[in-house]
């Protein structure tokens, strides 16, 4: 045996000493694991991981604490995602995100890492029905006067999202095609910035997560005009607002996915601590309680399971990705 490899070989067993440890020391004490959520905080997102975060504390035995990072911007919350793919794998830097991630691969030019290869799946979490809200402001109180008034107002409406391939932009675009009627869309690093500016009547429109819209919408703070799911919500707060199906516009139906990520590499063992802990998170009675008052629903057991999510997540990249290159929509 030469020197250099007579060093080697106790360095590598060290390091494989340290790192099985490391797995099953997991959560280790007094390191917190943080929720990256890619959006601004106070909006949907970070309203799914804040209540998540409470779950998987106590799944965890009040082990150690968990808590969410905001890292905001690019589209579809691209930074936060490139953040996680690159962290340490030791299952304390893990992602929460939606439908953006079944859109970066047909949208993103140059995209900085691989969906499907560099994270591993820890399991979905909830689908969120969207609602179609305005500033109060507005002259329209209902789905039909909101039709007369974009009538009225072509060429001058706008409508707020959270950036290029975030669950708000998807489903405003969607909308305004289905009307076909051309508005201007504002950018904002999340939709808990861009419901501040609705809120004040800077922007005119925006159709975002029950997560997010459930309480203005309670408070009268802004007008609602419908929700996207194919069924009225049972959520008390939403339950007599109108499906925007049965209002007229055809086949509008949209609904926004959670899933947990962690970056590739994460040890398999740690994985499975990670995912059992998502397991009793998702079945803890205040969670669901949380998740049900806001409109969202909690996935089901098959859902839950890392090997569903991923080919969930495959599946709908395979969807998406034919449908994002033909409108030849792209981002950098
Ligand atoms: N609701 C946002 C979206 O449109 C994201 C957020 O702020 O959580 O994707």
């Amino acid at each position: 045996m030469n020197t250099l490899f007579k060093s080697i070989v106790p360095l590598a067993a060290l390091a494989t000493v340290a790192f099985a440890a490391q797995a099953a020391d997991y959560p280790i004490k007094d390191k917190p694991v943080a929720l990256v959520v890619p959006f601004a905080a106070g909006g949907p997102t970070d309203r799914v991981a804040r209540d998540l975060a409470e779950a998987l504390r106590k799944a965890f035995g009040g082990a150690t604490s968990v808590v969410v990072e905001n890292s905001a911007g690019g589209p579809g919350g691209l930074i936060g995602a490139n953040k996680v793919a690159k962290a340490n794998p030791d299952g304390h830097t893990l992602l929460v995100h939606h439908i953006a991630m079944s859109v970066f691969p047909g949208l993103v030019r140059n995209l900085p890492f691989k969906v499907e290869t560099d994270f591993e799946y820890l399991g979905m979490i909830n689908d969120v029905p969207m609602t179609l809200i305005g500033k109060p402001q507005l002259p329209a109180n209902n789905y039909k006067e909101l039709m007369t008034w974009v009538q009225a107002n072509k060429g001058k409406i706008n409508l707020a999202n959270a950036g290029m391939a975030s669950a708000s932009h998807l489903c405003g675009m969607l909308w305004q095609s289905a009307v076909g009627v051309d508005m201007t869309t504002v950018p904002y690093k999340g939709t808990a910035p861009a419901m501040t500016d609705l809120i004040g009547g800077q922007v005119d429109l925006m159709c975002d997560q029950t997560t997010n819209t459930t309480s203005q919408i309670e408070g009268k703070k802004v007008k609602a005009f419908g929700v996207t799911t194919a069924k009225r919500l049972t959520t008390p707060a939403l339950k007599d607002l109108p499906t925007l199906q049965e209002q007229g516009v055809k086949d509008f139906q949209i609904t926004i996915f959670h899933g947990l990520y962690a970056p590739k590499g994460t040890p398999a063992d740690v994985q499975k601590k990670i995912n059992d802990a998502l397991k009793i998170a998702l079945k803890d009675p205040d969670f669901i309680k949380k998740q049900e008052g806001l409109g969202a629903v909690v996935v089901t057991d098959k859902r839950m399971e890392p090997a569903e999510h991923k080919k969930f997540i495959a599946a709908e990249i395979a969807k998406m990705t034919p449908v994002i290159k033909a409108a030849g929509v792209y981002a950098d």
